[in-house]
């Protein structure tokens, strides 16, 4: 297929997403890797190619391009017109959603999740970045972390959506995407992060591990809405509601797509929303489209890490991170199991 590059719609830690159309004008989005590095974009459109629904994001195949003479890996998927939930509160000033849109792409969201548990897949990176919308409502994206739910493989993520269990490196499974589903709903309402107060990935993952606190659920949220996030952050992974449980929910089960979305929309312009606390996300989120270091709240992280292990390595139960993804980049965090524990940060060499 000929198809032609177009502008960029979003980059992420790993892939640069650009739209592409043919020589018969079909738009869709392609995501791209140089070839040196494509083992998660591959692992992506494995995924991506069992999976079909109206809640995941179609994949429509891959091919391999030279460009500016480096071989480039691409993906191509549906084109989502709304971008992801995290491009919606932001063209909204950082204002979080109304609940309405809450409850409805919540319900999508679990929807898809709930389809891609039953296919035996964890996604393991639930957030709102990850949660792509068009005018039918929203899909899920971002299959880079995935995996088969019975395969033992390093802990992948973004830290603020991390459950108790991941981030003491136990295991994660399905419950681990429920859990990034309640962090969700709070970051749709608010148009903040989970963890509001904490701005380093170590500290958001050991107060997770063992603080035995869940994140703040928003007073403004209706008690429907509390109670819903509620059953996703139970601490314990067996107590945890599944997918299924959460359908049945009243916050998201009360409305078929059309319904809710004339809702929301008449919502829209009165409904009342919460103010985002933008000083504290952008630290903490922004990505810069520059090429190299690009993770400005990582700025003079290796100090930071270098105090933090300090502190943490006098800790017997010191979990076994190994490989987790900053918002916008990757860290690895090695630990060497000799008992001399090092935590190194890495900022990946990626094509931007
Ligand atoms: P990260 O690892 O940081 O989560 P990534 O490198 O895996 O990200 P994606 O999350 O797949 O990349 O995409 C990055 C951004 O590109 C999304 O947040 C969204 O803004 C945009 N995007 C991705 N896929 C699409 C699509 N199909 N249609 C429109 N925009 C898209
Ligand atoms: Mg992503």
């Amino acid at each position: 297929m000929k198809w032609t590059r177009g502008p960029v719609l979003g980059r992420g830690s790993s892939a640069t997403v650009s739209t592409a159309t043919t020589a018969t004008g079909d738009l869709f989005a392609v995501k791209s890797v140089h070839l040196r590095q494509p083992d998660s974009l591959q692992k992506e459109q494995h995924f991506l190619s069992i999976l079909k629904s109206p809640y995941v994001v179609s994949y429509k195949g891959c091919d391999i391009t030279t460009e500016d003479n480096k071989m480039v890996y691409n993906i191509f998927m549906d084109y989502m017109s709304g971008g992801s939930i995290i491009d919606l509160i932001n063209s909204r000033n950082g204002v979080g959603l109304n609940e309405c849109e809450v409850a409805r792409y919540t319900r999508q969201m679990v929807q898809g999740l709930e389809y891609i548990h039953s296919n035996g897949i964890v996604h393991c990176d639930i957030k709102g970045r990850n949660v792509l919308i068009n005018e039918t409502g929203a899909k899920i994206g971002d299959f880079g972390c995935a995996k088969w739910a019975n395969q033992v493989t390093p802990i992948c993520g973004t830290p603020m959506f991390m459950a108790p269990e991941v981030a003491r490196g136990e295991e994660q499974g399905f419950p681990a995407d429920v859990w990034a589903v309640g962090c969700t709903v709070i970051e749709m309402a608010t148009g903040g992060s989970p963890w509001p107060d904490v701005d380093d990935p170590v500290s958001v993952l050991y107060r997770i591990a063992f603080s035995g606190e869940i994140p703040a659920i928003p007073d403004e949220l209706s008690n429907q809405a509390k109670d819903f996030v509620s059953k996703c952050l139970i601490r314990d992974p067996k107590k945890r509601w599944t997918t299924t449980e959460l359908l049945k929910h009243p916050f998201i089960q009360q409305f078929d797509d059309n319904s809710q979305q004339i809702m929301c929309e008449n919502l829209r312009t009165d409904s009342p929303t919460s103010v985002l606390d933008q000083d504290v996300w952008n630290s903490t989120t922004e990505s810069s489209p520059a090429a190299g270091i690009h993770f400005p709240q990582f700025d003079g992280l290796s100090n930071s890490l270098r105090q933090r292990i300090k502190q943490l390595a006098g800790k017997s139960e010191m979990p076994s991170w190994s490989c987790v993804k900053g918002e916008t980049d990757w860290i690895t965090i090695r630990i060497n199991r000799s008992g001399d524990r090092k935590i190194e940060e890495l900022v990946g060499d990626r094509w931007r």
